[in-house]
């Protein structure tokens, strides 16, 4: 029955970097850029993932047993060195555990965030959760890369106080080079969200070999010239090792 639901990677509870206040992040799996710097590797594939996380591996051999599922290796493990990334929510479980810190985010002016991979794949689950939240007064944001067809905003925008929205660079052959795929719909798509009056807030990732510099200076004065609130976020390596995890996957060394 939950098959019709995407499969979520994380909720982070009591966060204060996905937006503003104390918030919750919910993570869907799925996206539809790549990212050569990608700091969420387990977000980019919509199906089930499992990564082995050599490095607090005990050899303990349980998991080497012929004809063993992914599922049971996970289950398995005395280490948590197997992992499993997505999980499926009906909209009444995902709202069970947003709401349970509905006063924090009262008290601090946060809030409910989706996020991903992209969670704007998925226009009609965002919607049925975001309008639980408003009905409960919960702040919804969502953080996108917005490479995604308008109508999927407009079916979240009734139920959204604000959006977190990438811009990676200008300049859509150096787009197209670092994530796959050139940036004209995005940017056209800002330029619509812009008119509906949407609390917008840009979000401009610093990337070596890619934006550094220059790129992001003009992305900065783009914001600037449109009113947009703009803010850039410092490179880290933070995805490497899930990157390396999932690499890995099932294999024993
Ligand atoms: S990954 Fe396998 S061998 Fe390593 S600790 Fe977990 S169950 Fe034991
Ligand atoms: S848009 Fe985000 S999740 Fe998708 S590939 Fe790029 S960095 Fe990764």
């Amino acid at each position: 029955m939950t098959e019709r639901y995407p499969l979520i990677f994380d909720v982070k509870r009591t966060s204060t970097v996905d937006g503003p206040g104390v918030r919750t992040a919910v993570f869907l799996k799925g996206c539809n850029l790549d990212c050569f710097w990608c700091h969420n590797p387990e977000g980019k594939r919509a199906e089930m993932e499992y990564a082995w996380f050599a490095e607090k591996c005990l050899s303990c051999g349980a998991c080497r047993r012929e004809g063993l599922s992914p599922e049971l290796c996970v289950d398995l493990c005395p280490a948590q060195a197997r992992k499993r990334y997505g999980a499926r929510y009906t909209p009444d479980e995902l709202m069970a555990v947003l709401a349970a810190d509905r006063d924090f985010y009262l008290a601090t002016g946060g809030g409910v965030t989706f996020s991903g991979g992209e969670c704007m794949l998925y226009p009609a689950y965002l919607a049925e959760v975001a309008s639980r939240c408003q009905a409960q007064g919960i702040s919804v944001a969502i953080d996108t890369a917005g490479n995604v067809p308008y109508s999927h905003f407009e079916q979240v925008l009734p139920y959204t106080d604000l959006f977190l929205y990438d811009i990676k660079c200008l300049d859509p052959a150096l787009h197209r080079r670092g994530t796959g795929c050139g940036n004209e719909l995005i940017l056209a798509n800002l330029d619509r969200l812009m008119q509906t009056g949407k609390q917008i807030l840009i979000r401009v990732p610093q990337i070596p070999d890619f934006n550094e510099g220059e790129e992001v200076t003009r992305i900065c004065a783009y914001c600037a010239d449109r009113g947009l609130a703009c803010e850039v976020l410092p490179y880290h390596r933070f995805g490497e090792d899930k990157k390396q995890a999932l690499g890995r996957e099932m294999l024993h060394e």
